[in-house]
């Protein structure tokens, strides 16, 4: 497959290191509010590369942390620690927060049917883990000690800008947007390892350290996680691209300053949702979360579909139009599966074809619209419908969009509609009445339980066996 690679810039076939193991890495979600449905992308396309990467047959290993500590809302090291702003803000401590948050971020992913990870960990278990990573960098010189604070030294690198999608002034952003300047810091784009004199006195998770009493920075917890979980290499680390800079800069600067070699291979960004008047976030406008889409009436799976039918490379906006025409394409794509019937034998030569087509497109650097498409392909198919069904299903293995049972919900509902009218008891017994009517040549009472009928949408078409009935079309 071929995959583009935010290090080089360049689509590159992808090999692993290990034939025995491909090690992926996702960035988790500081738990301190509900994630909004941008957020949420680029779980749901993280999620669909790695399904794509076990149907290819890769034996996938998949780590991600989860941020419950020391990420404050400037992702620059500065402003408020988020964990303390959501145990603020809603009366509660820091753990219960981050559980409660974890627990909902889980609850959308299953919705939206993101798998989960082999291995989720929490920041707050591998402390002792970041402390030994830390005390390596200082003795290698790579970090020094300031205002009580440990700081990663990015001027002991050959190279820190390593994502070249960018141009100076864009990774300086997170710079910009600090409130305070860190007069500890000696150069601007150093960064915190270990904050032990903070400034938030209330700070509520503390562990005692070399340097004293404090927690551990941002950045530090995705190398330590990854590492601890997937040893000194890496294939795939995946992010939203809000992430490459400073984060994953970071991630890197350290990682590789700790092992002495390089750490990944591939860096996979999907690109951001938007809503038409810039980038969403959880401040501005409407707060967008899976919740809110389900209480408007839309399937989660119909944001999915929105989601695979857009490159990840490509921003994509949000709109509730928008999302109205993905709802309608998946609901016709779920009818087009509902009427195919599941008849005859499935044709292997056929199927390993209509594989290969959908590999193809996947192998485009994961292009998941042509992955769509090669649904629609597999319902056109000169084949029996048993064929066309094992397809389709084979391809859900990786889009996940619940095509199958949400076809069979769809058939059932139909033959219980149809059966439903066809045993009306109470239309029957109004026919029923209007025969005894008519037999006693009470025309007007026939008359009447016809119009009553009519009334509630039910036409009466009089045939030699008997009076038939149907709804009347709106
Ligand atoms: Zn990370």
């Amino acid at each position: 497959m071929y995959l583009y690679n935010s290090l080089s810039r360049k689509k590159e076939l992808f090999t692993p290191n290990h034939p025995d193991v491909l090690k992926m890495y996702t960035c988790g979600p500081t738990v301190y509010h509900f994630a909004h449905i941008g957020n949420l992308r680029s779980y749901i396309m993280e999620d669909v590369l790695e399904k794509y990467l076990r149907y290819c047959g890769y034996n996938v290993k998949r780590v991600m942390n989860i941020t419950d500590v020391g990420h404050l809302t400037s992702d620059a090291d500065t402003g408020e620690d988020k964990m303390l702003k959501g145990a603020r803000r809603e009366h509660k401590t820091v753990l219960e927060i981050a559980q409660y948050y974890t627990d909902a971020f889980f609850a959308d992913c299953d919705k939206l049917n993101i798998k989960r990870p082999d291995v989720v960990e929490p920041a707050t278990h591998c402390v002792d883990f970041f402390i030994e990573i830390i005390t390596r960098l200082l003795e290698k010189g790579y970090a020094y000690l300031a205002g009580g604070n440990v700081y990663f030294d990015t001027s002991k690198l050959e190279k820190y800008y390593v994502f070249n999608d960018f141009n100076a002034e864009d990774l300086d952003v997170g710079v910009r947007e600090s409130v305070e300047e860190d007069t500890n810091k000696r150069n601007k784009n150093d960064f915190v390892l270990w904050f032990t004199k903070s400034k938030f006195e209330d700070q509520a998770l503390k562990w005692d350290s070399p340097w004293g009493v404090g927690y551990p920075g941002w950045h530090i917890e995705c190398t330590g996680i990854s590492i601890k979980n997937l040893g000194e290499d890496l294939d795939i680390h995946c992010g939203g691209i809000d992430n490459a800079f400073p984060h994953h800069t970071n991630e890197i600067a350290q990682s590789e300053s700790y092992l002495g070699h390089k750490w990944c291979n591939y860096w996979f960004h999907v690109h951001h949702l938007n809503t038409p008047e810039g980038k969403m976030s959880k401040s501005k406008g409407e707060f967008l979360t899976v919740s809110l889409l389900q209480e408007k009436g839309y399937d989660p799976m119909a944001y999915r579909f929105f989601c695979l039918q857009g490159h990840y490379r490509k921003n994509l906006v949000f709109t509730w139009e928008n999302l109205d025409n993905a709802a309608a394409a998946y609901n016709k794509l779920i009818e087009k599966i509902a009427a195919v019937d599941p008849e005859g034998e499935v044709d292997e030569a056929v199927l390993a074809e209509l594989r290969a087509r959908f590999c193809k497109g996947m192998d485009a650097d994961l292009n998941t619209s042509l992955g769509i498409t090669s649904v629609l392909d597999a319902l056109k198919a000169k084949a029996s419908g048993a064929t066309k069904l094992a397809a389709v299903a084979d391809i859900d293995r990786v889009l996940s969009l619940n095509l199958i049972a949400a076809a069979a919900s769809k058939r059932e509902a139909r033959r219980l509609a149809e059966a439903a009218e066809e045993h009306d008891p109470e239309i029957e017994a109004a026919l029923a009445a209007r025969a005894a009517a008519k037999k006693a040549k009470n025309f007007a009472e026939a008359d009447r339980i016809r119009d009553e009928l009519k009334a509630k949408g039910i036409e009466i078409i009089d045939t030699p066996q008997g009076a038939k009935w149907k709804r009347i079309e709106a």
